[in-house]
């Protein structure tokens, strides 16, 4: 099952495609998160998508190909993945559709995780992520046991490069501008499911992706 979550930064993609991914026992492709291991390891990829992703800007689309490509190839991937992040624009949606295709599959659900703008900028504010394991916490709304520390692996919280404000405002233009035309192609071929994650835990935001993927398969 290959399912895409869309929706703008900090409205809750990848704390929902988590709990879906574990849920679904397939692995949850975060291009975000691949991309920031990359700059963390200085290999070529990372060094010509860090300073895109500082100003928050789009990697270009054929970076981003290679990635999926690789994820797509990993035996872990052979029965489905959760898409995290993308396809975020026209280009990348088709070679998504191209990609799966050539291996007999295509995109069964996309879940557009919806928030609006105050919310998304509390949400990237308090947000704080473990670079060694990639687990996201929130300041209030999910903070761990110990302070700046991961329940997960030990490793010492951090706040994203591009959480910083005037990153964020960037991020959402580009959401805006490039990504969020996604909502009517995916309208369109009936595969688009809202969620409102506007409020509500992120267990109660989760309850609604499963009744939305439900209610799907009974039409
Ligand atoms: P995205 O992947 O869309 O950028 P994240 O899943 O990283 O967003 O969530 C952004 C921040 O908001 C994180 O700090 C996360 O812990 C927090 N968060 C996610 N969902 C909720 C929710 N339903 N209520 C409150 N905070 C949330
Ligand atoms: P995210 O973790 O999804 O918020 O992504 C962080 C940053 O990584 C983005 O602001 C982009 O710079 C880059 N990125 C992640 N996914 C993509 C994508 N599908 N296409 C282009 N750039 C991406």
């Amino acid at each position: 099952m290959d399912i895409v979550f869309l929706g703008p930064p900090g409205a809750g993609k990848g704390t929902q495609a988590q709990r879906l991914a574990a849920t679904l026992g397939i692995p949850q492709v975060s291009t975000g998160a691949i991309l920031r291991r990359a700059v963390d390891e200085g290999s070529p990829m990372g060094r010509r998508a860090k300073s895109l992703m500082d100003a928050g800007q789009l990697v270009p689309d054929e970076i981003l190909t290679e990635l999926i490509r690789d994820a797509l190839a990993r035996p872990d991937a052979a029965h489905g993945v959760v898409f995290d992040g993308y396809p975020r624009n026209e280009a990348q949606a088709a070679t998504l559709d191209r990609l799966l295709s050539n291996i007999e599959r295509r995109i069964e659900a996309v879940v557009l995780v919806e928030a609006p703008d105050d919310v998304i900028v509390a949400r990237l504010a308090g947000r704080r992520s473990c670079p060694r394991c990639g687990a996201v916490y929130h300041l209030e709304a999910a903070p761990p046991e110990r302070q700046g520390k991961c329940d997960q692996c030990g490793g010492n919280l951090m706040q994203r490069d591009d959480d910083a404000p005037a990153t964020i405002r960037e991020r959402l233009e580009v959401y805006r501008k490039q990504t969020a035309g996604l909502e009517q192609r995916y309208a369109k071929s009936g595969l688009l499911l809202k969620v409102d994650a506007s409020s509500g835990s992120p267990d109660e935001v989760f309850d609604l992706v499963r009744e939305a993927l439900d209610g799907r398969k009974k039409k």
